[in-house]
């Protein structure tokens, strides 16, 4: 397992490979037990906890008793438990209750990510951001309660708004990169319409790409969510591409996308699990997702670098997906930022190491300039 910086929330390292509860709900104590037990032996730490579900929080709680500290909880704010179901409330009074049932049931006494429960919509961000919500989040990081704060969405716009202001130090956001072509909405089931996803499309879309790249700048860390499109990307019938991706494709995207720290896998046993974690011993063949998306005609990505690493090796030892990320920080913002600039003097070899031999971009199925994006890089940074 490898791990990575939430860098808002004190550092703490979560595993890349994470945890979505739907999987335990619906079994027994036993079962747990089993799965937790089988997560911490794969370096699993990190769980993303949106129901409040009961009978999850209570065996959920008890599963991980005596090894708290081991552990990085997300849990949401604003899910509450009625009538036997799960819904998502604005409401401050049943807000509070339902945490507090959280933190008890869980038998703790703080949440590390204290998840404001999706918001989509425009008019609900300013809901949470300018009224009770957001006012109970900022008190319960200053009582301890929460160490820091997110937010879930499906639309990039609001995504960016919740950062921009300055309130978020981690976004649970959809990612796969179907829906890293469609534009912003505000219905989530715009992305698994069909219908979303008729004529021809060129490139991730700038909203999506922004909202990584603002993450990254700001150190925002981006938790994934539907990683796997519901299954969809894993099914040639029912992929938007009409191709199936295999899982460890759709977790490589994710990890290669800027600010992100980890994905929330949805697995419903142990040999899910470890089908997840056993990513970290597929051959870069199989992880390698730009064979897919390099394949296509409908949806094409041409001309910018989706750090994939297919280009890989420089014959100067430049590692080029890296290289080409920090560059657009570097351009974007008009400014180095000091990380940036941190990060770019740490790689092994630099944009002034390229001897203009060409194979990188003979490798490459997205048509870079990368001996452009080089000469850039070496102006921009100096060396
Ligand atoms: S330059 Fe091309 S092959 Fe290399 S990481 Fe970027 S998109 Fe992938
Ligand atoms: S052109 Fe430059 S970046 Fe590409 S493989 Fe050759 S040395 Fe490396």
């Amino acid at each position: 397992m490898e791990y990575r910086e939430i860098k808002r929330c004190g550092g703490i390292k979560v595993s890349e490979i994470a945890l979505g509860c739907e999987g335990f709900i619906g079994k027994s104590k036993r079962e747990y037990a089993e799965m937790a037990d089988r997560a911490f032996e794969l370096g699993i730490n990190f769980i993303d906890m949106y129901t409040p579900n009961p009978e999850f929080r209570d065996n959920f709680g008890a599963a991980i008793k005596g090894r708290r500290d081991k552990i990085v909880l997300q849990g949401h704010i604003c899910s509450v438990w009625e009538n036997g179901d799960y819904l998502r409330t604005r409401n401050p009074g049943k807000t509070k209750a339902a945490f507090e049932d959280q933190l008890k049931r869980l038998g703790t006494d703080y949440i590390d990510v204290g998840m404001i429960h999706y918001i989509d919509a425009e008019e609900d961000f300013k809901r949470v951001f300018e009224g009770d919500i957001m006012k109970y989040c900022i008190g319960l990081k200053k009582e301890g309660k929460i160490r820091c704060t997110g937010i879930s969405s499906h639309n990039p716009t609001v995504a960016i708004k919740a950062v921009e202001s300055g309130l978020v130090d981690v976004v649970m956001f959809s990612v796969n990169a179907a829906y890293d072509m469609q534009p912003p909405t505000e219905n989530v089931d715009d992305l698994f319409e069909p219908s979303s996803y008729e004529g021809s499309f060129l490139n991730a879309d700038p909203e999506r790409v922004r909202l990584y790249e603002l993450c990254e700048r700001e150190g925002v860390a981006i938790d994934v969510m539907k990683a796997f499109g519901g299954g969809d990307m894993l099914s040639e019938e029912y992929s938007p591409f009409g191709v199936a991706f295999n899982e460890y494709q759709c977790i490589e995207y994710c990890l290669t996308r800027p600010a992100v720290v980890s994905v929330m896998a949805g697995c419903h046993s142990v040999g899910e699990m470890e089908k997840a974690v056993s990513y970290y011993s597929a051959s870069k063949a199989e992880r390698d997702y730009s064979s897919v998306l390099a394949g296509m005609k409908r949806f094409k990505f041409s001309g910018n670098c989706l750090y994939c690493g297919h280009c890989a090796p420089c014959t100067a030892g430049i590692n080029i997906a890296d290289l080409n990320k920090y560059l657009k920080l570097a351009v974007v913002q008009g400014e180095i930022p000091e990380t940036v600039a941190e990060h770019y003097r740490l790689l092994k070899a630099h944009a002034g190491d390229c001897t203009e031999c060409g194979r990188c971009e003979k490798n490459c199925p997205f048509g870079v300039d990368i001996t452009g994006n080089m000469k850039k890089a070496k102006k921009v940074f100096g060396y």
